[in-house]
């Protein structure tokens, strides 16, 4: 009993998890909207199979009346006692009509205008059948009042309109009745004719057709189409489960793996693409969190190896304290790149990851990169560099005056760094239309065409050549603080270069009170940044 109750219970959760699934509700609402139109088409048909049935049952029962009220049926007073009894003529010795009279005379009622039942000559008994007898009675004042209205709409020549009724026997049989006025011979009163045919016939064939519909035919359809749907639904969403499964199979460590297109040109193609490109992505970040790993181990790795080669060399062979002074110093040089490396990356990933907030305020960049320059001249003079200026006032930016003087001051310091002896550098700033454009450009060794893309990379430096510092002398993160600033200024960032000639570095922020830079802007950056 308790497997049972387990059984049952899995069964349950088996059928609530399908039924949360896709192919389930596709299969659910295809067999639901197929059911409503069967149920409308078929309860369309039967009101119309049910109409026929009751205009034939009409036309059958007018056509009684007319042979009725032509030949067959007269009131005409009695022999002796004065009084208009119902007299039928017609041929006894015809069969076809005895058959008829016999019809006709099982649903009947004649009565006068007042709602007397009048005599049948023939049988001398009232002129009401015996399933007349049985319906719901006809009240004499309703006759009288239904004669009242016939004689009155009926013009000369033409006769007023039939009652019609639907009435139940004691059994519940449904019959029709059709009601009307019949004058007596001499056109003196008129009489109350009912006539009635049995729906029976009509009734048991809407029941069959309604039990067959119902119970066979709605059921067997909506079985049919849920069976239809599901087969249908399966197949339009296997190549869902093939991409599901095509997914599932590109893990961490086979990032290159890709869905392949089904080349249909559909929907799911462009699920496929739009899968495929965020794995492509993906795989670029998981490449880059790999290489930037590796080069932070590379990078403090160097200075370490130093310190302790230093360290040691100065335990094994130092004997005054003069070289043991000196191994200090080059281990403390040494640790003070790798206090300068840890400090870069810890601000640069405040930076990334949003922790760094920006203190905004509205500045003259002008003013700012002026006194910039001024601060730069000593060095540049000792570098042997000539450094100008050349800022137009009203340059005025929405921007964190810290960060920005960073910005410019990692440019500048790149700029003389590899600018040789008698080289120049230009510092400028002028306001653009809705933004305001920042140039550092100088006459330096330049960067070759395939390091342009990466400058801006963590620990990227271009390898270092003939008389030109030695790359090792940087970090390789001031690009990459450049590139966050001026991306969290909303502003965009384009390179210039040419090997030999020199580098210009273009950065447009957005003027004060510009949320976004143009989009000339955007697009000019995009095409310079590359170029060499
Ligand atoms: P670093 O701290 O080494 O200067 P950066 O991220 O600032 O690192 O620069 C990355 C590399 O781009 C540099 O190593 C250098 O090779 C190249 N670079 C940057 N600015 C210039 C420039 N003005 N002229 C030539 N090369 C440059």
């Amino acid at each position: 009993m308790r497997m049972r109750a387990r059984d049952l219970y899995r069964l349950g959760r088996e059928l609530r998890r399908a039924s949360r699934g896709l192919r389930f509700r596709l299969t659910a609402t295809y067999a639901g909207l197929f059911v409503v139109l069967l149920v409308g088409a078929v309860w369309l048909a039967r009101t119309q199979l049910s109409g026929n049935l009751d205009t034939l049952a009409t036309e059958s029962l007018d056509e009684d009346w007319t042979a009725l009220k032509g030949s067959i049926l007269r009131i005409e007073p009695a022999g002796d006692s004065g009084e208009n009894e119902a007299w039928w003529q017609y041929d006894k010795d015809d069969p076809d009509e005895t058959t008829f009279v016999l019809d006709i005379k099982k649903v009947l009622l004649i009565t006068d205008s007042r709602g007397q039942v009048i005599q049948d000559h023939e049988t001398q008994e009232p002129a009401e059948s015996t399933i007349y007898q049985d319906l719901t009675p006809d009240r004499p004042a309703d006759i009288q009042q239904r004669v009242r209205q016939w004689v009155k709409a009926s013009k000369p020549g033409q006769a007023g309109r039939p009652f019609w009724m639907q009435k139940r026997d004691s059994k519940g049989n449904l019959y029709l009745i059709r009601a009307a006025v019949m004058w007596d011979e001499h056109r003196r009163a008129p009489y109350y004719v009912a006539l009635g045919t049995s729906l029976v016939k009509n009734e048991e064939i809407l029941r069959r057709y309604s039990v067959m519909i119902f119970a066979g035919v709605i059921p067997g359809a909506t079985l049919l189409g849920w069976l239809v749907g599901w087969l249908v639904a399966g197949r339009a969403l296997t190549p869902v489960r093939d991409v599901a499964q095509a997914a599932q199979r590109i893990t961490g460590s086979n990032l290159g793996l890709r869905i392949p297109s089904r080349h249909a040109g559909d929907e799911l193609d462009y699920l496929i693409l739009t899968f495929n490109r965020m794995i492509e992505r993906l795989e670029a970040s998981f490449r880059q969190m790999k290489q930037f790993s590796a080069d932070v181990s590379h990078e403090l790795r160097t200075p370490i190896t130093g310190i302790r080669g230093q360290l040691e060399v100065a335990l094994m062979t130092a004997g005054t304290t003069e070289q043991y002074r000196e191994a200090m110093f080059n281990a403390l040089q040494d640790i003070d790149r790798l206090s300068q490396i840890v400090r870069a990356l810890l601000l640069l990933s405040q930076a990334e990851s949003g922790q760094l907030a920006l203190l905004k305020t509205r500045l003259d960049l002008g003013l700012v990169l002026e006194d910039l320059a001024e601060q730069f001249q000593i060095p540049a003079e000792g570098a042997g560099v000539r450094l100008s200026a050349e800022c137009a006032r009203s340059c005025f930016v929405d921007a964190d005056r810290v960060q920005i003087e960073r910005m410019v001051t990692n440019l500048l310091s790149n700029a003389l760094k590899f600018t040789p002896e008698g080289g120049e550098v230009r510092l400028r700033a002028q306001p653009l239309d809705g933004s305001v454009e920042v140039v550092v450009e100088d006459t330096g060794r330049g960067i070759p065409a395939k390091d342009l893309p990466h400058i801006f990379d963590r620990f990227y430096r271009v390898p270092g050549s003939g008389t030109a510092p030695a790359p090792e002398q940087g970090l390789g993160l001031g690009l990459s603080f450049v590139s966050w600033i001026v991306k969290a200024h909303n502003g965009v960032i384009a390179v210039r270069s040419a090997p030999g000639e020199g580098t210009r570095f273009t950065i447009t922020l957005p003027a004060a009170g510009a949320a976004a830079l143009p989009e000339r802007v955007t697009e000019d950056a995009s095409q310079t940044t590359e170029l060499a």
